[in-house]
């Protein structure tokens, strides 16, 4: 069965009942965000996501293989600027012909999950926030000296 004739649940808990009797499902879908919006730590948030499923029955499980792709925000860890980014993850999951109700949001949000990088730079080489004055150091200098930022150079005056 293709997905033009199947509505697929915002929630993504499909009946396992329902698939069976179909021989199987192909699908895919746009979900709202507010789903995943708990998922990162703020100010890092998943802003888009769609879904393909494509689900496969045999004689005791139910195959699911799927990919999600979608758009997030993630704020550098140096500079702590937002930054768009695209994502694409795969999932590949097996489910009992005896479970009433197959969880796909459960598996989506739990690959999702994974992908926060929480050490996120916006470029490898950004410069980051000067400690002192709060300049971002890649849109320009401060007059801050950084030999003064070090913290061997405080250690240093403190044994003098
Ligand atoms: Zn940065
Ligand atoms: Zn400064």
């Amino acid at each position: 069965m293709r997905y033009q004739d199947y509505e697929v649940p915002q929630d993504l808990q499909f009946k396992t009942a329902d698939i069976i009797r179909l021989n199987g499902l192909d699908c895919s879908a746009k979900l709202s965000p507010k789903y995943f919006e708990d998922i990162f730590a703020k100010p890092n948030k998943i802003t888009r996501v769609g879904i393909t499923l494509s689900f496969s029955v045999a004689s005791k499980e139910i195959l699911v293989r799927g990919s999600i792709e979608g758009e997030r925000e993630v704020q550098c860890a140096r500079c702590l600027s937002m930054s768009k980014q695209s994502f694409c993850e795969e999932f590949l999951e097996t489910y009992s012909h005896k479970l009433e109700i197959i969880d796909i949001m459960y598996l989506v949000r739990q690959t999702l999950a994974l992908t926060e990088d929480i050490r996120f730079l916006c470029k490898p080489e950004c410069k980051g926030l000067c400690p002192m004055c709060g300049q971002n150091l890649n849109e320009a200098a401060c007059g801050c000296k950084p030999e003064n930022l070090s913290p061997f150079a405080v250690l240093k005056g403190k044994f003098k």
